[in-house]
Parts: structure tokens; sequence; C-alpha cells
């Protein structure tokens, strides 16, 4: 395809080529002082060959208007005298002579040694961004210059940027430069033209070159000139003459899709991507309004790239420093609230330990007094004298020997134990034995008497149905001092009172004042000890005076529900581990006169007693927990544990009671306040992240956007094609005649 000459397109290229194929070999004219040694490139209205001055040596170029000299005669004056005004600039080629007169005319120049940047295109293909942008700024720079003057090019495209030896851009080819007040058109190139300049009246305008820079530096980067494809080509191709040509070519960058490809382009970045865009603009006022408009945006541009790696330093270390920080502080907070947690749980078991030593001295203080209470009546001289009279009152002996028999029948033993239990002569014991458990207001649950054999002989029960009185009781521990009851015998349905087993009674009372296990009141299901004393005689036990009290009422260390001491029984045997006393009790029997079943019954509900021992707990499981009733006592307990030692009257060693207080407190409220502490500092930790990554991300969010004012218009466009770059020649103004 030949686009030099609009109006030879149909008439065959063949011929045209011959002819310049053929001019070529030599040029139009021998130049007097000039050697012309070779053919460089021809545009629209000329032909240029390199020549040798012959004085100097220096090498020149001869550009020869050898095209219609004559009609186009005033071109060469034009050109002439843009390159005169721009004489003395670096940016644009350098006139050296004119040859006015000349057929054809001539003007002689300094030779640019590296060729146009068309070739350089046409052999190297795309060039790397930051070369492109290196030819594309001095390309700018030195049409600033050029409209500085009052130049404007009007037909910028690669084949007229000139490449001196240092790879320095240089404007060339003033052939249709127009001064700004000038109205005459002018002609750029297909596909570097600005859509506004294909029109034969247009005027010339700045907004003309902005377009061309545009496309040289799209070009530049993707291989070739916006717009331009195939079909685009063959459209404006298929058109007759120059009129329709210029309006097909216009309509085509008008309705055609924004060139898109030098997005693609790797190492373009966005703000390249505008400059080109904005250059591109269809519309010319949404170009940039001058060169010197694209020279500034080039300028923020690289200036941004110059920060780019500050700006990253700058943002990644305050995250990084950021990040140490969070790393650190988080670390060293978890450190300090565990620290402290531990810290305290310990305080928090010294003080429940504290608590349970005390709650266990007063359960033994108690106890002791008890015991004092119990070996008081034992002594006193009333008591055994009263004693001895009833034991010796034939009647009574009579019965009780009966009694004694296990080889009794059941009604007989019911008849026998009712004459036992109403006979007057037991009266004035039964009264002492009354007596005294009424003095105690409340204290004692029961006192009662055991003969030697551990039948009750009296009871301040009375005479009630469930008196124990005339009934066996030698199996309990009460009786016999052990730390558990013996098999039980078979009672008597109707009077509640035990008969002796078949194998015999156990005559085993004990000499010395005891604690018995804990028994179950029947009546409330809650747990009841006796205090046992023996009542001697010459040394020799006569009788068993004992007391019971309610375990319930022992002295407690008086808690919260976050903090409380409880009693277990420790005892190996069948009340192993079981909880005697604990505040849910307490509260359940306000409401009920009897505990749940479960309490008493289930293994689930008692305490491991091998895993309390002295150990520090830190985790310990209330076992009512595991009730319904007890779900408020859930969650891990710091638990310390006393055992229940005593010193009865005149001992010296100390005994053990099988009972032990375990004073337990809620972890969450022991550690309660650190955890609380550790959140608060949390959240302020977290707080001042995140103040300070807003405040550093809004710093820099600033900083950018006032880096960045890069020039942002949207026009973009498709259509790079295959076809070749060369070939794009100035389009002629039609023949005036
Ligand atoms: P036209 O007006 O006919 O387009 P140009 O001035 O653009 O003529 O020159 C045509 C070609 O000649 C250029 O594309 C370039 O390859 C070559 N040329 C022109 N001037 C010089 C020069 N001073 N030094 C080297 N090559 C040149
Ligand atoms: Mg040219």
């Amino acid at each position: 395809m030949n686009l030099e000459r609009t109006e030879l397109q149909t008439d065959g290229d063949l011929k045209a080529s011959e002819e310049l194929s053929l001019r070529r070999t030599r040029p139009p004219k021998e130049i007097p002082g000039y050697s012309i040694e070779r053919f460089l490139g021809a545009g629209a209205y000329g032909e240029v060959w390199y020549a040798v001055a012959s004085n100097t040596g220096r090498r020149v170029a001869i550009k020869f208007y050898n095209h219609r000299a004559s009609l186009e005669d005033s071109l060469i004056a034009r050109e002439v005298e843009k390159l005169v005004f721009l004489s003395a600039d670096r940016y644009v080629v350098q006139l050296l002579d004119v040859g006015w007169d000349s057929d054809p005319p001539y003007y002689v120049m300094e030779y640019v040694e590296s060729g146009s940047l068309e070739d350089l295109l046409k052999v190297s293909g795309p060039l790397p961004v930051d070369r492109a942008v290196e030819i594309f700024h001095d390309i700018v720079v030195g049409l600033l210059h050029a409209h500085a003057k009052g130049i404007l090019h009007c037909d910028l495209k690669p084949a007229n940027i000139l490449l001196d030896q240092d790879g320095k851009a240089r404007l060339a080819d003033f052939g249709q430069s127009r001064l700004s007040h000038e109205q005459k058109p002018a002609l750029g190139t297909l596909f570097y033209m600005a859509p506004e300049q294909a029109e034969l009246s247009a005027v010339p305008d700045v907004s003309w070159d902005v377009y061309a820079l545009g496309s040289i530096l799209y070009t530049m980067l993707t291989g070739d000139p916006p717009f331009r494809s195939a079909g685009a080509i063959g459209e404006i191709d298929s058109a007759a003459g120059l009129t329709s040509r210029l309006d097909r070519y216009r309509q085509i960058i008008q309705h055609a899709d924004l060139p898109v490809a030098h997005r693609d382009v790797p190492g373009v970045d966005r703000e390249l991507v505008d400059i080109i865009d904005r250059q591109l603009a269809v519309n010319p006022r949404r170009r940039y309004p001058n060169v010197q408009a694209v020279l500034d945006a080039l300028g923020v541009r690289q200036r941004n790239r110059e920060r780019r790696p500050l700006v990253w330093l700058g943002m990644i270390a305050p995250a990084v420093l950021l990040a140490i920080m969070l790393a650190f502080g988080f670390w060293g907070y978890s450190a300090a609230v565990s620290d402290s947690a531990k810290a305290l749980s310990s305080k928090s078991w010294i003080s429940n330990q504290f608590a349970a030593e005390l709650a266990a001295t007063n359960v033994a203080h108690d106890i002791e007094s008890l015991f004092d209470d119990a070996e008081r009546f034992a002594k006193r001289p009333d008591v055994l004298a009263t004693l001895q009279s009833t034991l010796d009152t034939p009647e009574l002996k009579e019965l009780l020997s009966r009694l004694h028999d296990p080889n009794l029948g059941m009604s007989e033993r019911a008849q026998l134990v009712r004459e036992f239990q109403d006979h007057a002569a037991r009266e004035p014991l039964q009264d002492l034995v009354t007596e005294r458990w009424a003095a105690g207001a409340g204290r004692y649950a029961s006192w009662f008497l055991l003969d030697k054999y551990g039948f009750h002989i009296a009871s301040s029960a009375g005479k009630s149905v469930d008196s124990p009185v005339g009934g066996y009781y030698g199996y309990r521990s009460y009786f016999h001092g052990g730390e558990e009851d013996f098999a039980h015998p078979a009672i008597d349905p109707r009077f509640h009172a035990s008969v002796p087993p078949q194998g015999g009674i156990y005559p085993t009372a004990t000499d010395k004042t005891h604690l018995s296990a804990v028994f179950l009141s029947t009546a409330s299901n809650t747990w009841k000890c006796a205090i046992s004393a023996p009542i001697q005689v010459d040394g020799e036990t006569i009788a068993v005076a004992s007391l019971t009290i309610n375990v319930g009422n022992f002295p407690r260390f008086e808690g919260s529900p976050e903090q409380f001491a409880v009693l277990i029984d420790e005892r190996p045997g069948p009340n192993s581990g079981m909880i005697l006393q604990h505040p849910l009790f307490d509260e359940l029997l306000q409401n009920e006169s009897r505990l749940p079943d479960q309490f008493c019954e289930d293994p689930e509900l008692r305490v491991g007693v091998e895993s309390i021992g002295n150990r520090e707990m830190y985790d310990y499981i209330d076992p009512l927990s595991h009730d319904p009733a007890g779900a408020a006592l859930a969650g891990p307990w710091i638990a310390a544990s006393q055992s229940v030692r005593i010193t009865p009257g005149d001992e010296t060693a100390s005994r053990s009671t099988g009972l032990v207080v375990l004073v337990q407190e809620k972890q969450a409220s022991a550690v309660g306040p650190i955890h609380s502490l550790g959140k608060k500092l949390a959240t302020a930790g977290v707080t001042a992240m995140a103040i300070i990554t807003a405040l550093a991300g809004a710093m820099w969010g600033f900083v950018l956007r006032s880096g960045s004012r890069s020039s942002r218009g949207s026009f973009l466009g498709s259509g790079a094609s295959a076809t070749p770059i060369h070939d794009q020649a100035t389009v002629v103004l039609p023949k005036k005649h």
C-alpha cells in the first residue's frame, strides 16, 4: 500500500514504486560542494540523501523537493522558515544550507546518524517502556520548544523523528508545520493525525500535536499506531478521493473502540496509561491543553516512580513495626495475664487453705466441747446412781436379760419392748436423759443411754412409737467405737427396734469417749453423728451415754456463693467422700423438709476422697454440680482442704475424726479481676492499634494522593493490528489549479 499520493491510489502502485526505486539509485541532482552518496528516505514531498561536504568532510543530509516542486514551491520556503526559527534547538534537526534556485530545490541539514524512529521500530519492534518514555520525553521537549516559538509540527510520526548518535530524538520534517496563527490546513499522516485534523478546512491547533504525541508513544509501546487495523485501512482505501478518505478516517476514530493494547504491555503503569489515554482523546477538549501539560504529567509520573520505593518503605516499615509491636504486646500481655492469674490463683489457694484450717479448728473445738458434754454427763453421780438403781430393778433386769436373747420371737420381743419402755422404774433415768437434752436448747439432736450390750435403755425421744428404747444398737459405731457400723441386724418393723443378730450381740462398748461414724437421719436425709462416753464403775463400762447432733449444725466458714466451706466424710467405708454439709443442702432444706435421696445415694455426687488430700486444687469440680439442682456450682474451683482432728479432754495426741473441711472458691471470681483487667488492656491495645493503623493509612493516603495528581482521562481504545508500520506517509493536499 502506498498512501504517499492519494490520487494515485487506484492507479497501480507498481509504476510508482518502479519510478521511485529507479530514482533512488541516483540523486535527483548533483549539488556542487557535496558528494551525494546514498538515499536515506522519502516522504510525501521529498527525498533525502546522504552526502559529504567536499570541503569539510562533514556528513549531511540533503532533502530535495522533487515532487511538484513548481506547485509546492512555497513548501520548501515554509519548512526552511521553521527550521531557521528552530535553528538553535538541539531537539530539532539543524539546517545548514538551502538551494532555493536549484531544480528541484533542496536544503541541506545535519545528518542524524541513527536514522528515524520508524527505522528503529521496524528493526526492533516495540520498545521497552523506559526507552519509549525516554524518547517520548525528548520529543515532547522538542515540540514544546517549537510551540514556544509558535510552530505547530502537524505531522508528528515515527518517520519524522530522527535519533542522533546518543539515541536522542530530534524533530524533523517540518513540511506540514504551521505557525500557530496560520489558518492554512495541514494534513498529517493517517493514524497519527488527530481526527479533527482530517478535514481540508480544519485550522491547525496545538491539540493536533498532542494527539500525534500520544500516537507515537502508543506506537513505541505496542508496535502499531492506535485505531489502525486491516479493516480500518481497507475501509479508507476503498473510499474514492481525498475528502471521503479523510471522512472515513474521522469516522473510524470517532466510532471505534478505544485503544487498549498499551494497557497490556508489561511495565506500563496506570499513570502512563492515563497519559496516553488523555492524549488520544477523540474530543480535543479532553486532551491535555498543551504540550507543557503532557510534560508535567510525565514529570509527576517520574517523581511518583522515584518515590515509590520510599512510599513502600514508608508503608511497610510501620506495618512491620506494628506487627512486631503487636506480637510482642500480645506475648507480653498473655504472659502477664497468665502470670498474674497464676499468682492470684495460688494466693487464693493459700487463703482458702487458711480458711479451711480455721473452719476445721472450729469444728474440732465444737466436737471437743461435745466430748466434754458427754463425759461430764457420764460422770455425774446422780446419773450413775439412777442408772444403777434402774438396772438393779429386778423386773427391768429380767426384761433386759430376756431381750438380750437373739432367739426371742418377734411378737414376744415386741411385747417385752413395750413393757420395758412403759415400766415406771425406768422413768427417773428417762427423765435425766430428757432433761439433759432439753438443757441443750436445740444444740443436741438427742441424748440416750445404752446398756453394756448395746440395748437402748433411755432416750430423749421418749416413749414415742419411734422410740429406740428396748431395741438393740450394739452394731452401731456410736456403741462399739469402731470406724463404721457393723452389719445391720433385723429391724422389727412395728417398733423400729433392732434385734440382736443371730450370731450374738456385740458387747464391745469402748472404754473411751468417741465420735461415731456419720449416719443418715431418715427424717431429713441429713447427716448426724454421735458422741458417746462410757459410764464406768471401777474401770468397768456398765453403760454408754450418747448425744447426737446434726452435722449441719457444725460451725462453718460463712462464705459467699463464690467461696464457701463444705464438710466431707473422708473415712473409708460406705460413706467415703460423702458431702455432709454444703450450702446447697441448706438452700434445698429451706423449701423442703428432706433432701432428695440422690444426695446421700448417688456416688456421682461424692468427692473423690483420695484426690483431695492436702493437695492444691486449682481445677476442682464440685460433685454437686452434676446434679441439676447444683447447676450454679459448675465451673472450676480453687479448693483447699483440712482434716478435722481433735484432742479431747486430757488426751495429748490428736485423733482423726474422719471429717474434712474443704474451702472452695470459684476460679472465675478469684482470677476474674485479672481477666477483666486483661480484657481492658486488650481492648485498649486493639483500639490503639486501630487508631495507629487508621492514622498511618490516612497519612499515607494523603501523601499518595498529593503525590500522584495524575492525569486521569478514560479514553481508551483498542485495535492494535499486525499491519506493518511502514508506508505511513503524510497525506498530500490535492493539487490546486
Ligand atoms: P518528507 O517530508 O518527505 O517526509 P522527511 O524530512 O520526513 O521527508 O525525511 C524522510 C526520511 O529521510 C526520514 O524519515 C528519515 O528516514 C530520513 N531523513 C530525513 N532527514 C534526515 C537526516 N537529517 N539525517 C538522517 N536521515 C534523515
Ligand atoms: Mg516525513
